[in-house]
């Protein structure tokens, strides 16, 4: 065997995103145990990081061992029992996901189903809400299967006024756009490391309501999942009485997340936001000068994932492939009813720069230039992006 060097790429894709030097040379840090103080300092700090990220001052927050998909399984397997009815709201590949988990965490599920490339419709939801004595609404905040946002603040009220728990997936949203589990009376809420937070993936920042652990603790049988058990999980990260050995927390890759944090703070919470929407513009702006056009109706778009139609008759994998092999550039490609219809460009954490859109736009149109389409055109879009980008500066 030899040393892995991997190839040097942009990646703008659905995630991950670009890391930073920072992050990853924080990660780079030597190794501690699990149980010294000094990284229980660490964690403690993580947790009130993630507090501030999910505006969650009243949630406990932890960052769980594992990919985006652990949160969403804690939170799953957690609020239900068997036999209990969850409504969820489908709009995409993610929000199938939690149906799928909802069943196997023995529930009766009503899925309220929702065109793909649309948001999720509160009316839809209440009516799934009423039919029956819904424990559980769970729904994706940030679909990044077709670029498209939903609005908790509503689906979430609707929730509680019928004394049902929510869980809000924020895996591409936290970091990308306001994500409010105060404001909201969001339930349950989780994220990834790989997203708009821009550290590797391995980690999924979680957030529990107290209204969410009473019904932890009130749980009549065992949660089907062990390593995500979050009576276990809560006395490991908990604290007081000292921390109980459950798992080996991956230790490097909470430095990196907290690095992250670290990070996003300095730039502060709101510039953020501010920056992945001015990206998004700038990306818009460009794609119309490549003659291309997003998949999403304006109110509902993502900054962060932009689904953009792939035109009729061009070879939409080849000018993925082109742009991998040219320039380095990785996006994605549209899943499910989209495949084949969309590319989804990622504009998160690190890689929401005006050097990424600029070399994306470049390496899309030479793409499309290469299959004999608006060969001429690049310039024209990346004379947009710098109007653009001097009209937010
Ligand atoms: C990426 C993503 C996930 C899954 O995250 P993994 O880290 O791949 O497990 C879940 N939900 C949404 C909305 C995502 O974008």
């Amino acid at each position: 065997m030899n040393s892995f060097y991997p190839p040097v790429r942009i990646l703008m894709g659905p995630g991950p995103s670009d890391v930073s030097s920072r992050v990853l040379l924080a990660q780079a840090r030597p190794t501690l145990g699990h149980l010294d103080p000094a990284f229980q300092m660490l964690m403690e700090e993580t947790k009130g990081g993630l507090q501030r990220l999910f505006r969650a001052p009243e949630h406990a927050c932890i960052p769980l061992p594992g990919p985006g998909t652990c949160g969403m399984e804690a939170g799953m397997m957690n609020l239900l029992e068997p036999g209990e009815v969850a409504v969820v709201a489908i709009n995409g590949l993610f929000g199938q996901r939690m149906a799928d988990m909802a069943e196997r965490a023995g529930a009766e599920v009503v899925r309220v189903e929702q065109t793909w490339g649309e948001p999720i419709d509160p009316a839809k939801v209440e009516a799934a809400l009423w039919a029956r004595g819904a424990k559980l609404l769970a729904f994706v905040h940030a679909e990044t299967s077709t670029g498209v946002m939903s609005d908790p603040g509503p689906l979430c009220a609707l929730a509680r006024e019928h004394g049902a728990l929510t869980v809000v997936d924020c895996v591409t949203s936290l970091g990308g756009i306001t994500v409010d589990a105060q404001a909201w009376g969001a339930d349950v809420l989780y994220a990834g490391t790989q997203k708009c937070l821009s550290a590797p993936p391995g980690l999924a920042p979680f957030a529990i309501s107290p209204r969410g652990q009473e019904a932890v603790k009130a749980r009549k049988t065992k949660p089907r999942t062990w390593l995500y058990d979050l009576q276990l999980l809560m006395s490991y990260w908990g604290g007081e009485g000292g921390r109980a050995y459950h798992h080996t927390a991956p230790v490097n890759a909470v430095y990196g997340l907290h690095e992250a944090m670290v990070a996003l703070f300095e730039e502060g919470q709101t510039a953020v936001i501010a920056r992945h929407l001015a990206m998004h513009q700038a990306l818009l702006a460009g794609l119309g000068g490549l003659g291309l056009e997003l998949n999403v109706a304006e109110d509902h778009r993502l900054p962060q994932l932009n689904a953009v139609k792939a035109p009729e008759g061009v070879d939409e994998a080849r000018v993925r492939m082109h742009m991998l092999e040219r320039f380095g550039v990785e996006i994605g490609a549209g899943l499910g009813p989209l495949k084949g219809r969309i590319w989804r460009v990622g504009l998160m954490g690190a890689s929401a720069t005006p050097r990424h859109v600029r070399l994306c736009l470049t390496a899309l149109g030479d793409a499309l230039a290469a299959q004999g389409r608006n060969a001429a055109s690049v310039q024209d879009a990346l004379d947009a992006v710098e109007t653009r980008l001097a009209a937010v500066a």
